[in-house]
């Protein structure tokens, strides 16, 4: 009875005219294509989904039991990673399916120029060498095959605790080597502009910048090593190295809506406990020590702009402020094809499927950071585009993204510092002065952790929409003190200190 529904639903999906032709040959090609498996035995299809969102979602739903490894929701296509005895299963559900032109970067020679987890390290030694005065390199955890995972800290005074702090962070998933290569760029343009570009020295001068260049560098070691389609760490069991998908692995949500799986051979395996992963608690550990305003992990591809939450049943109490913030990246960035303002922005399920325990979800419940998930390159890029021809341009095309969350960060909210007190025992909730308490920025939402002052310096430090507000502040779990305050179009109010 499923199949029937299934099948009356995929004919009602319409095909262009160029991939219905292409069908009649598609299971030829996929069984003449031995030669364009990976190592791991995959090979990439392209599947015809629905235009429709709520049709989308249920094929993505059905396909999200193989290997998503990314869509283009403008030509309702995505890309299906199949091991030989799933191409079946696949077709059986009744999609459309053609031989993927990805499939010619299943190679280890395309991954060549890119780097690799020992060159990570070098160039972070490098840039630490060449700007002591503005950086400071910290190790923030080992992998499960004791690979340090190293962080840099960008900034005027990068000890200094009483700034903001703004964090980028890339490859969660091995196979994305795009990602690392737009963070350590994004590393270097900071470097390189303090004391040349006055935007940027000013950023640098106010805020902190921390950079993680790879959380999985495990993981693209094997992608290196030719497992060219591996995505999750090297979590081992039985002797087997089965991986974790560490964007699956942290705590909020962890396992509550169908977006990853309990089968270790799934390529989005949650995990057997939430935060199990060395490369989960290493990120959480970042996090929670600074405290970041906010925060863009990169992704690769699908371009895509995409925040919380990854279950369709939790209303994010800022969407207001992630749709703003969000808007404005999207107005900037350049796609593959160099078009401005087309990046889809919305949550996962809203664009593309369940998913959860994610980072982006748990930095913002739990640490209260505004942040992103970026998916970049095209589906005609995929994971691995050709390093001559892609990595300068993307880089440079990912360059407004994160300088717009900078400067949205840094121009627009409310700052101060709680004096008096030791900050341990201060917390803080914003309320916005408005009827729908949804557009609160945690507002009365009790599932967003209140606010720990950003430092031990005591900060405040928050980035909001103009408007009335109100800070609610305790100490411990006493009511300590109620503030009110406006925040201007461009202006950040200062509070001041706060005496308690
Ligand atoms: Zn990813």
């Amino acid at each position: 009875m499923i199949h029937d529904t299934r099948g009356s639903k995929r004919k009602s999906t319409r095909m262009n005219s160029a991939f219905a032709a292409a069908l009649c040959l598609s299971s030829l090609l996929i069984v003449g294509s031995q030669s364009a498996q990976s190592d791991s035995g995959k090979q990439i299809v392209s599947v015809r989904i629905s235009h429709d969102p709520i049709r989308r979602a249920e094929d993505l739903k059905d396909l999200s039991q193989f290997d998503i490894l990314g869509v283009s929701l403008q030509q309702g296509i995505a890309e299906v990673g199949l091991l030989p005895r799933d191409m079946n299963k696949l077709k059986a559900l009744g999609f459309q399916i053609e031989f993927s032109p990805l499939n010619a970067q299943l190679n280890r020679e395309a991954l060549e120029p890119y780097l690799t987890p020992s060159e990570v390290l070098d160039k972070l030694s490098s840039l630490s060498q060449t700007y002591p005065a503005i950086t400071s390199l910290k190790t923030i955890g080992f992998t499960r095959r004791k690979r340090p995972i190293q962080a840099i800290i960008i900034s005027s005074e990068p000890n200094d605790t009483n700034r903001p702090t703004i964090l980028f962070n890339a490859m969660h998933h091995a196979r994305e080597v795009m990602t690392t290569e737009v963070v350590m760029h994004a590393a270097e343009v900071l470097l390189r502009g303090f004391g040349n570009d006055q935007e940027i020295t000013h950023w640098l001068e106010t805020a902190r910048i921390i950079v993680v260049p790879q959380v999985n560098p495990d993981g693209n070691q094997l992608v290196h090593e030719g497992q060219t389609m591996w995505r999750k760490n090297a979590w081992e069991s039985d002797g087997r190295t089965y991986g974790v998908d560490i964007n699956r692995n942290y705590p909020t949500l962890w396992g509550a809506c169908n977006g990853s799986s309990t089968g270790k051979f799934a390529d989005n395996y949650r995990g057997p406990g939430a935060a199990s992963e060395p490369e989960t608690n290493a990120m959480m550990s970042l996090v929670q020590a600074e405290k970041p305003v906010a925060n863009i992990s990169y992704h690769s591809f699908s371009e895509m702009i995409l925040y919380p939450y990854g279950c369709r049943s939790e209303k994010n109490p800022s969407l207001e402020l992630f749709k703003s913030i969000g808007a404005d990246i999207k107005a900037n960035l350049e796609d593959d094809s160099g078009r401005k303002n087309t990046y889809e922005l919305g949550t996962p399920p809203e664009l593309l499927y369940e998913a959860d325990g994610t980072d982006a979800d748990w930095q913002f419940r739990e640490a209260g950071v505004v942040s992103f998930a970026m998916e970049i390159n095209s589906r005609m890029q995929g994971f691995q585009p050709s390093h001559q021809r892609w990595r300068d341009i993307t880089v440079k095309r990912q360059e407004s993204a994160w300088k717009t969350l900078i400067r949205r960060t840094l121009e627009q909210g409310v700052r101060g510092r709680f004096v008096n007190q030791q900050a341990t025992e201060i917390s803080y909730r914003i309320v916005q002065m408005r009827s729908n308490s949804l557009e609160d920025f945690t507002g009365e939402d009790k599932t967003v952790k209140p606010f720990r002052p950003r430092s031990s310096a005591g900060l405040l430090f928050n980035t909001l929409l103009p408007g009335d507000y109100a800070i609610n502040i305790s100490l411990g779990n006493s009511p300590a003190k109620t503030v009110n305050f406006s925040v201007k179009k461009g202006e950040v109010t200062d509070l001041g200190d706060i005496s308690l």
